[in-house]
């Protein structure tokens, strides 16, 4: 989708550091850290929400990934917590489909 952040950060068009990328799924640091590790797993086909996902195997990729980036920085150790906010009252403010990754303090439950 030529107007959508995520898009143009796929496509290159805005340059980043890719903490993990294959051809299904890109990870990168968020611009605006909500603690002190905050990862957006990505997929790489624009999907505007977690309400539009139509082939389960995208969660097991986004899912999976987010698993695996947790473990490989040693974030399960002290532990983490995943988000895919949706739509407006869920707190989405980017359609393309993203999980937040966050690690590294205490998060409350409920969130608030
Ligand atoms: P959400 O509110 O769930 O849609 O989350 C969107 C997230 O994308 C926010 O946490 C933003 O800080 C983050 N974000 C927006 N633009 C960028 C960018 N260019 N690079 C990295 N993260 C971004
Ligand atoms: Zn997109």
């Amino acid at each position: 989708m030529s107007d959508c952040i995520f898009c143009k950060i796929a496509n290159g068009e805005i340059p980043v550091e890719f903490v993990y990328r294959d051809d299904d799924v890109f990870v990168i640091r968020d611009i605006n850290p909500q603690g002190p590790t905050h990862f957006l797993v990505i997929p790489t086909q624009h999907i505007a929400s977690s309400a539009e996902v139509t082939d389960p195997s995208v969660w097991s990729k986004v899912v999976g990934r987010a698993v695996e980036v947790a473990r490989q920085m040693a974030l399960d150790k002290d532990g983490y917590r995943m988000v895919v906010n949706t739509g407006d009252q869920g707190g989405q403010t980017v359609p393309h489909l993203h999980l937040h990754l966050l690690s590294g303090r205490h998060f409350g439950w409920p969130p608030g």
